[in-house]
């Protein structure tokens, strides 16, 4: 039996970067670092659900999945891609979806990544998944709980990737392909002779754990300094790309080509929320769709059923929760978008 307790979606990185390129001036779209950037992020998501789902393959003996998870040790926040609560041990595994031969050195503990003929170190997984695992026997000590042993594992999960490494004699493999997973499960399963970690302890784990988790989003207006006369005014045409759009007669439509859509201001106000910040006003609203009435921008913030606070014109609208956001927005990279996927 085995139960995701956190479910992947996909994270505050991606979205925001979604956001961005839906906001940017078209010209400003074609950043080589942001779009690489974007692409990063994207691809780890991708690798992290694929991971998803071969581990829900698996067949688990009472295991619960934290798909993604951020904890707090003192001041410092650490990030497991996905962590494994099983009664016997747990697991933390760093997952990379790189492309091209991955060499692993155990020596220098370096990871190659050789791309034709671009060669570059990338993270060594089988330290961060380390050094997440002294972190989390921080936070449990912290959180009252009894010691508990913790394995971890780097996975490849980019089908096409080559792995190879330096010294094969040195130590136990920790950096395996996907495929190889669940061979390393059954391994990690059979080590262990017995379960240590009562079903009261696991509740209280599972429960702990999901309630610490803090999902980061990042700030990219500040990190990239970005200025509102690099962004798009208004709702954009979905056709066309001419902004701001109009909204007459309860729906938004292109003066141009006569694009419409009722519900443009919904993906227009969850992009506020990732830029911005998590509270819109109705002021802050209008200026944002450019529009005039007060009673209009009420309509459309309530059409969203929004949590708010605050009464009158201090009034604000929250953002959702992040599992909340649309899972099935797409946003290409620029043009060279293709070439990449
Ligand atoms: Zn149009």
């Amino acid at each position: 039996m085995k139960k995701v307790v956190l479910l992947r979606t996909k994270p505050y990185s991606v979205l925001c970067y979604e956001a961005l390129f839906r906001w940017l001036l078209p010209h400003l779209r074609e950043n080589k670092i942001l779009q690489d950037e974007f692409a990063s992020y994207r691809a780890g998501y991708r690798g992290e659900r694929n991971a998803d789902y071969i581990l829900s393959t698996y067949p688990h003996k009472n295991a619960y999945i934290f798909q993604g998870i951020r904890l707090k040790v003192g001041p410092f926040h650490f990030q497991i891609d996905t962590l494994l609560v099983t009664p016997k041990f747990i697991l933390i595994l760093e997952i990379k979806n790189l492309k091209g031969e991955l060499e692993y050195n155990p020596k220098t503990q370096q990871l190659i990544q050789i791309d034709g003929d671009q060669k570059k170190g990338q993270k060594n997984p089988i330290l961060q998944a380390e050094t997440q695992k002294r972190h989390l026997t921080l936070w449990l000590q912290q959180s009252g709980f009894p010691p508990m042993p913790i394995e971890t594992v780097g996975v490849s999960t980019n089908p096409s990737s080559i792995l190879s490494y330096k010294d094969e004699t040195t130590m136990p493999i920790k950096f395996v392909q996907l495929e190889s997973l669940p061979t390393i499960l059954d391994q990690l399963y059979e080590s262990y002779a017995k379960g240590i970690f009562d079903s009261t302890t696991i509740r209280k784990l599972n429960k702990k754990l999901l309630r610490d988790n803090t999902p980061h989003k990042p700030d990219l207006m500040n990190q990239f300094n970005i200025k509102d006369h690099h962004l798009i005014k208004g709702i954009a045409c979905n056709e066309c790309e001419i902004f701001p759009i109009q909204y007459k007669n309860r729906k938004w439509k292109c003066p141009k080509c006569g694009w419409e859509d009722p519900k443009a201001h919904e993906q227009k106000i969850l992009d506020y929320f990732l830029l911005y910040e998590p509270t819109i006003t109705n002021r802050a609203c209008r200026e944002l769709l450019q529009i005039k009435s007060p009673k209009v921008a009420r309509r459309l913030l309530y059409s969203m059923n929004l949590e708010h606070s605050g009464r009158n014109y201090s009034r604000k609208y929250h953002s959702p929760p992040l599992e909340k956001f649309p899972q099935d927005s797409f946003v290409s990279i620029g043009k060279r978008s293709i070439f990449n996927d």
